[in-house]
């Protein structure tokens, strides 16, 4: 992993995430916007871009059955 964590990286993550709307109540929809946040964090030792789109993608196609 040569990519440095910087602000262009920062805004570039900003544009490929657009905000999930994680569903109140929904425990799974917490846990992962709970993940999202710690993947996006780049003062935490768990940041990763990559991730932080995944657990977007989830928030955004759980089914609530609606
Ligand atoms: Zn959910």
């Amino acid at each position: 992993m040569s990519m440095e964590p910087g602000t262009t990286v920062s805004a570039e993550v900003e544009r490929l995430l657009p905000n999930p709307q994680p569903v109140t109540g929904c425990d799974i929809c917490a846990a992962l916007y709970t993940q999202r946040l710690k993947y996006m964090n780049k003062s935490s030792p768990e940041y990763n871009p990559a991730r932080a789109a995944e657990a977007s993608h989830e928030i955004r196609s759980h089914p609530h059955g609606a």
